[in-house]
């Protein structure tokens, strides 16, 4: 059933929406332009019986009760609609490109391109950066959904929009209504096929365990280009069954080096290929063993940190090491070199910010140093200057590390160690030589500028939140540091 232009829309508020034109129908119901409201549409149900449309505004009542919980990125119900026609009025995202366009070149569901070339082209006009701060912000969605103990329920690349502005990425959701809420007497979405975990498409219901499933599945097809489940084997077979028990999750999962797919080692860090793994190989049919979006957030914003800029195609990789071999024919000797996967090129000059946790001996010198918590590989502006302003403060609703522009202008690398707080009087910086101490302690100070050379280390000490241990001898304590360094390969 199609709705007449002009056809008036009636809310709970006792507002008056004009219908223009459809603009897409689903399992669920239409999308509808609305006249003199070109930011606004309406989703409106197919029609339903009397007790039904009852519970459907009832649902809709509820998510627009509990709306304001739930993570920004689910478009909101702006109004509620009510009969002769149920539904509700949204905000207009037509024009948002989804995750799906970023997967498959020619469209949903087909094959990569036969030219490997013209395929790693296709990939990086919307590159690795974009897709891991996507996948960083998609995951982060979905972490805070389901603290709440909330599912959505149909999560696939097509329920997912992506907003880009002046270079910041975001991941809108659509079809808010698809939340289950329980006891509304509407039974949970089923999900869509190629995103259901094994135990949903058994009968049992949608879960957070099985929603981190397709949230895998979805953050898989946005750096591999392909599903986990489809490899060349089943794509070779053109069999209709091996195609169906692949979506099913059936068949094998897929090698990091399988030609359907884009090799892992150029979009995945180590990280994230365990992560895929323990889904869809290791603990497939263990739910709760399975990688949280809480797991693949944190795994997203590390790798994203771990990104270099091609300074020959400006293309995004990790660092990919390999043996230099015309080194080894000129001198006999083995040496490695950072190349870029994608042109070949040898990396520049990589700068870094390694995080680690030490042990710090009576006189603050440095004693042990624990494993890297986390590395940061400067990039952009950050590649053409030598002075890097080095901040530790804590900010603890802002990723891990950002780059924050400086009142002269320059950037700065900002860090939410939280054991440093610049505000706090009694927080010391100051900074280690690999030679030993130098005895300057600088005054936390957020615009004062430090000169960091390779090899410095930043301590972040703070006399009220650092763990002080006296064992009958010197005092330790430990201590949040950070460690500036440039080397040909990372
Ligand atoms: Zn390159």
């Amino acid at each position: 059933m199609t709705l007449e232009t002009n056809t008036k829309l009636y809310s709970l508020f006792h507002r008056i929406y004009t219908v223009d034109k459809k603009l897409a129908a689903g399992g669920q119901g239409s999308i509808y332009s609305l006249k003199d409201s070109p930011k606004q549409v309406a989703k409106i149900y197919a029609a339903e019986d009397a007790e039904k449309q009852r519970k459907q505004l009832q649902k809709l009542e509820k998510i627009q009760n509990i709306q304001h919980t739930l993570p920004e990125n689910f478009i909101r119900i702006q109004d509620i609609l009510t009969k002769p026609q149920i539904g509700y009025i949204m905000e207009n995202v037509s024009a948002l490109p989804s995750v799906l366009s970023k997967i498959y070149p020619a469209g949903p569901n087909e094959h990569k391109p036969a030219d490997f070339q013209e395929w790693k082209i296709w990939f990086n006009k919307w590159g690795l950066e974009k897709r891991l701060l996507l996948g960083w912000r998609l995951a982060g969605a979905f972490r805070q959904l389901h603290q709440q103990n909330l599912t959505y329920g149909d999560l696939s690349a097509s329920n997912v929009l992506i907003r880009e502005v002046d270079g910041q990425i975001n991941a809108a959701v659509i079809d808010i209504d698809n939340i289950y809420v329980a006891a509304s007497g509407i039974l949970p979405v089923l999900g869509t096929p190629g995103y259901m975990a094994p135990e949903v498409l058994e009968g049992q219901p949608i879960d957070p365990a099985a929603e981190d499933w397709s949230l895998a599945v979805l953050l898989f097809q946005l750096l591999r280009l392909g599903h986990p489940f489809r490899g060349s084997t089943v794509i070779n077979a053109a069999s209709e069954q091996l195609e169906a028990d692949a979506l099913a999750g059936k068949t094998q999962y897929v090698s990091d080096e399988d030609p359907a797919l884009m090799p892992a080692e150029y979009v995945c860090t180590e990280k994230l290929k365990q992560l895929f793994y323990n889904t869809f190989a290791k603990y497939k049919n263990r739910p709760l063993a399975r990688s949280s979006a809480s797991d693949f957030e944190q795994a997203c914003l590390e790798a994203y940190y771990n990104l270099i800029e091609c300074p020959v195609c400006g293309n995004f990789h990790f660092p990919y090491v390999v043996p230099d071999t015309k080194h080894k024919q000129e001198t006999g000797k083995d040496k490695n070199i950072s190349i870029c996967p994608w042109c070949q090129s040898q990396d520049g000059t990589v700068r870094y910010l390694r995080i680690f946790t030490a042990c710090l001996g009576p006189n603050g010198a440095i004693r042990q140093i624990g494993s890297t918590s986390q590395q940061i590989i400067l990039k952009k502006g950050l590649q053409n200057i030598d002075v890097h302003f080095i901040y530790p403060w804590k900010h603890t609703d802002q990723p891990f590390l950002q780059f924050n522009y400086t009142a002269d202008s320059k950037r700065s690398a900002a860090a939410n160690v939280c054991v440093f707080n610049p505000h706090n009087s009694n927080a010391q910086l100051y900074f280690n030589t690999p030679n030993g101490l130098q005895k300057t302690s600088i005054p936390a100070d957020r615009s004062k500028a430090i000169l960091l050379h390779s090899g410095n280390f930043i301590v972040c000490t703070d006399t009220i939140q650092t763990l002080a241990v006296e064992n009958g001898g010197p005092v330790y304590t430990t201590a949040t540091i950070i460690q500036y360094g440039r080397t040909e390969v990372c």
